[in-house]
């Protein structure tokens, strides 16, 4: 589904990424933990198309289709849905509003007929008991004034809702409390299939106490320099992150 092959990327004339490499297959979770400035956000910036980080070397395939050629709202509609940490506030358009707009935007790219608005009601009513999302959240402004677990239950509500082929979840750093993280974690759970992907960006162990990951991969430095199943995040918050100095071949 996703191939990323050797990926440079620079921001300000700073290398970030120096050589990534990745391969993703439907059904698969995968998790990204590393050290803080390690450059996890700033792969999924450049796989959501943030034009600020430019690609020195290195190719991005998404389901065979060169994804660095897309714009970001492209990437969107063939089925990429990047979620940050910290979602954009869009006051004045409702929740409901923007998720009408995206549905149709991405049926009418695959040349699918628009839902109806029944339809469309019946899908939000469906998706809202699945993912547990209240109600009340889906005609406020989008992310507006939004709690820090609403945010997290609005993007998983957005997951569901817009049920893309990749998902990838930004989820590091502070400001995640545990229940924030078991409304991520719970989202996921409900929704990963044998169809979807998703790549889980975190600093945290405990995120995959509660989503068990198919493979981990440790990016320290601009490179993943070790990957493995899911006991290799228990390795990790045991030992921490500066055993990984020796093996990386980067690192100065
Ligand atoms: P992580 O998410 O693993 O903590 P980031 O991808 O956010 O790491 O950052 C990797 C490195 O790139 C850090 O050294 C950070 O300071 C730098 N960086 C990231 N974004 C920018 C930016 N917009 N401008 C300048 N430097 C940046
Ligand atoms: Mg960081
Ligand atoms: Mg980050």
């Amino acid at each position: 589904m996703l191939s990323v092959r050797n990926l440079q990327v620079s921001i300000d004339d700073n290398e970030i990424l120096k050589g990534l490499s990745l391969e993703i297959k439907p059904g698969e979770v995968h998790a990204i933990m590393g050290p803080n400035g390690s450059g996890k956000s700033t792969l999924a910036s450049v796989l959501a198309g943030n034009e600020n980080y430019k690609v020195k070397e290195g190719k991005v395939f998404f389901e065979g289709k060169d994804l660095l050629d897309m714009a970001p709202e492209i990437r969107a509609r063939e089925g990429i849905f990047v979620a940050f940490q910290y979602p954009v506030e869009i006051p004045g358009v409702s929740n409901i509003n923007f998720l009408k707009t995206a549905l149709a935007e991405i049926k009418s790219y695959r040349n699918l007929p628009p839902l109806e608005a029944r339809d469309f009601l019946k899908l939000l009513k469906e998706k809202q008991k699945l993912v547990e999302f209240d109600a009340s959240l889906t005609n406020r402004s989008l992310n507006e004034g939004f709690s820090g677990g609403e945010k997290k239950r609005n993007e998983i509500f957005q997951l569901a809702m817009l049920d893309p082929k990749l998902a990838i979840l930004d989820e590091t750093d502070s400001g995640l409390d545990i229940d924030a993280l078991r409304i991520v974690a719970k989202g996921v759970n409900k929704l990963r299939s044998e169809k979807n992907a998703f790549i889980i960006i975190t600093h945290y162990q405990r995120l995959l106490e509660y989503i068990i990951p198919d493979f981990v991969h440790v990016l320290y430095n601009g490179q993943i320099v070790k990957s493995g199943g899911k006991e290799l995040a228990l390795e990790l918050e045991e030992k921490g992150y500066d055993w990984l100095k020796e093996i990386s071949p980067t690192d100065e």
